[in-house]
């Protein structure tokens, strides 16, 4: 027996059962020790039923309890029907007696349990004890059962709870695990699978060794800890989260060290007096943060290895100008670079604000895919792929599509969280190795920052530009219109513009759940503002949201209707105001993302920026999305907070966005250990060749063929 082999080959495994736990993703005897339980039940101390003489006494207490009892006056099942008929509630009665005790026990939705259950003999039950309707007599509620034979010394222990494998129950998994373990004991000896971590690493971090480790999980000694075992923070879940971070890590730095090793093609021509000469171009100065950040720009770009650098920083941290003035280094150096947006909204934005400060200097293009429909991208091509555009500005299109480059130094991709590793891999796959200038405004949270792109360098700009005013935040819910209205009119009194961000854009679908639209209640907000007023959203043609934007830019329209295609890049420095609609409907990241909006100017006459957020009916999470929302204007916090709530692959949209999928490790709750995992990993690289490694090595060729050959 061994742990690769196919489930069918598990004791109690025939080719139905099988089947079943195939088509739940269980094929082999790995998925199956795999599967850790979801809880464990106390059941060291047996306890006794309260009796009659207990019944006024303080020193029962409700809680669990595991008892042996005789059950007797067991009763038929009863069936109810439940809301609308729909579903059917059965309860199952007994009486459990032990001694002169009795208590009633009563189960859910178990109408079988009337036909297994015997009077008069042993069982053990474990359940929680509590007092019927609050104050009346004890019961045992939903109990788990099980016959006793006379030899059990206790309760059993700590006991494993198993979720089910598709189809599979709960008990029926437990059992088939607990015999696996024992098969794979019986045919291998104490160890039965094979150690891959590295003796140093196990004994730094006090870990047990993997067949202990899978052993402890799925059947605790009773010295463990129910407390850590609950919170999977026993020595062994540590060991196996810590060894799959490992791995991953591992991989990571291997491929971090292939990279370096491999050199690019292009060279820049630029020295300290270069960098000195472009940053006097700017209209300010820049922050420290700035400074610091570019000088590792600096460095990366000096390389003989191409640079892969990922730099985080709030929205409105002044990153995209770090990437303007590298490109303009890159020009400079006779070479091209790229630019990618999001959305095509943000990238004719970085279009116009880079010719502005640029356009004088270098030959820069916009590059998307609504004007490649109208067909006047192919002149625009050509001058790329002869050298004659020294600067690309445009959307993903642009990795995705023709555009064919001279010689590419530089490729900028602003606001990662929205493009995928994927993409980031497919310009790679293009055959180029331009330097990677890779830039996030929702700050990712450390511990996706070092799995996702734990291949990148990581810059973080933690200081805003001067001036910058803290914005307030308020939470109401749909009575807090009037209070809106009057704060968002007294800032456009004072020259200030105001954005009214709205869940949807028409009716249809979301209607049913009350939500606010664009096109029904917008109308209704421009009137109460009483100021002039235009519409944006992703279904408009370019034209007319350009204009739009322009006319609330140059204060023609002072309040913009729209839905969260502001969300990214939009900058105009006197918008001071914004009311998010349905913020119940939004991510912690996206508000975030879109009160970023607002509070760019520095001119004090514009009064203070604020943030109103108007929720119809949060949901519990969204109630504490939304107090997290307006309690901190901190990226990395509510980064953090995001994760913790969504799950570390919504927070990156979706699972092609390259977040490995860990079976064992949480990237919250073990975040220490994934941080010790990638510092092992730079140094156990070294001595991945050791003879003692071999285990290790071939735990990783598994995972990854080839990448270490
Ligand atoms: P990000 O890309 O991080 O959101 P930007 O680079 O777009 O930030 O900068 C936001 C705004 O702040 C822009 O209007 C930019 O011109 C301005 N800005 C950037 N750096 C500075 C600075 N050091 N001092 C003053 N203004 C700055
Ligand atoms: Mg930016």
């Amino acid at each position: 027996m061994d742990r690769r082999d196919p489930i069918t080959t598990a004791r109690g495994v025939g080719p139905v059962l099988g089947r079943r736990l195939a088509a739940a993703g269980c094929r082999r005897i790995a998925d199956l020790l795999a599967h850790l339980p979801l809880r464990y039940e106390d059941r060291r101390t047996l306890g006794r039923l309260p009796g009659a003489e207990d019944d006024a006494k303080e020193s029962v207490q409700p809680g669990p309890l595991t008892v042996v009892a005789r059950l007797e006056d067991l009763r038929r099942p009863v069936f109810l029907k439940g809301r609308a008929g729909r579903r059917r509630f059965s309860r199952v009665e007994a009486v459990a007696r032990d001694g002169a005790a009795r208590v009633g026990v009563v189960w859910f939705n178990r109408p079988y349990l009337a036909r297994q259950l015997e009077e008069g003999v042993p069982y053990l039950l474990h359940g929680p004890l509590r007092r019927r309707g609050g104050d009346g007599p004890w019961q045992l509620s939903n109990p788990s059962v099980e016959r006793i034979g006379g030899e059990e010394p206790d309760g059993g222990g700590l006991r494993p709870v198993y979720g089910r494998i598709g189809e599979v129950p709960p008990s029926r998994v437990a059992r088939l695990v607990a015999d696996a373990i024992r098969g794979l004991r019986d045919t291998s000896g104490p160890e039965w699978i094979e150690e891959w971590l590295p003796r140093e690493e196990r004994t730094k971090h006090r870990l047990p060794r993997l067949a202990e480790a899978l052993t402890e999980v799925h059947s605790p000694s009773r010295e463990t800890s129910i407390e850590d075992l609950n919170a999977r923070r026993s020595p062994a879940h540590a060991r196996l989260a810590y060894g799959e971070f490992l791995l991953q890590q591992l991989q990571l730095a291997a491929a971090r060290r292939q990279r370096r090793r491999s050199g690019k093609p292009h060279r820049y021509h630029a020295d300290a007096a270069a960098w000195t000469a472009a940053t006097g171009l700017l209209p300010f100065r820049l922050t420290g943060g700035q400074e610091r950040v570019l000088g590792e720009i600096a460095d990366d770009l000096g390389r003989k290895e191409p640079m892969l650098r990922l730099v985080q920083g709030d929205v409105g941290s002044g990153k995209t100008v770090l990437a303007a003035l590298s490109c303009l280094i890159a020009a400079r150096s006779d070479l091209q670079s790229a630019l990618m947006a999001p959305t095509e909204l943000l990238a004719e934005q970085h279009f116009v604000s880079l010719a502005r400060l640029l356009g004088s200097r270098m030959a820069i293009a916009l590059v998307t895919s609504s004007q490649r429909a109208a067909s006047d991208g192919g002149a625009v091509e050509e001058r790329i792929a002869d050298g004659g555009i020294d600067l690309v500005v445009g959307t993903h299109a642009l990795i995705e599509e023709r555009t064919r480059f001279a010689r590419l130094g530089l490729a900028v991709i602003d606001e990662q969280h929205r493009f995928g590793v994927v993409q980031r891999q497919s310009l790679a796959g293009k055959g180029f190795r331009p330097d990677l200038l890779v830039m996030t405004a929702t700050p990712i949270p450390r511990s996706l920052a070092l799995t996702v792109y734990g291949d990148l360098d990581v810059s973080i700009l933690d200081e805003m530009p001067p001036g910058r005013r803290q914005i307030e935040t308020r939470v109401t819910t749909d009575g807090g219109m009037e209070e809106a209205v009057e704060e968002v009119r007294r800032r456009l009194e004072s020259g200030g513009r105001a954005y009214v961000v709205f869940p949807l854009i028409d009716g249809g679908e979301g209607a049913a759940a009350g939500l606010p639209s664009l096109m029904e209640s917008g109308p209704k907000w421009a009137r109460a503002l009483a100021a002039p007023s235009g519409i944006v959203h992703g279904r408009l043609g370019r034209q007319e949201r350009d204009e739009t934007m322009g006319s609330f830019a140059d204060g023609s329209i002072q309040v913009l209707l729209a839905t969260t295609v502001i969300e990214v890049g939009v900058d105009v420095p006197e918008a001071t105001a914004m009311v998010i609609l349905g913020a119940e409907r939004f991510g912690l990241a996206q508000l975030h993302q879109l009160r970023g909006r607002i509070g760019r100017g520095t001119d004090p006459a514009l009064g203070e920026p604020l943030c109103i957020a108007i929720a119809g009916e949060p949901s519990p999470e969204a109630e504490r999305r939304l107090e997290v929302f307006a309690a901190s204007t901190d990226g990395f916090r509510i980064a953090e907070e995001d994760m913790r709530q969504r799950g570390p692959g919504e927070v990156l949209g979706t699972r092609q966005a390259g977040l490995p999928r860990f079976r064992f490790g949480d990237l919250a709750r073990d975040w220490s250990w994934l941080v010790a995992a990638r510092q092992d990993a730079a140094e156990l690289l070294d001595r991945l060749t050791d003879p003692e490694n071999d285990a290790l090595r071939r735990q990783l060729g598994r995972r990854i063929p080839g990448l270490l050959s």
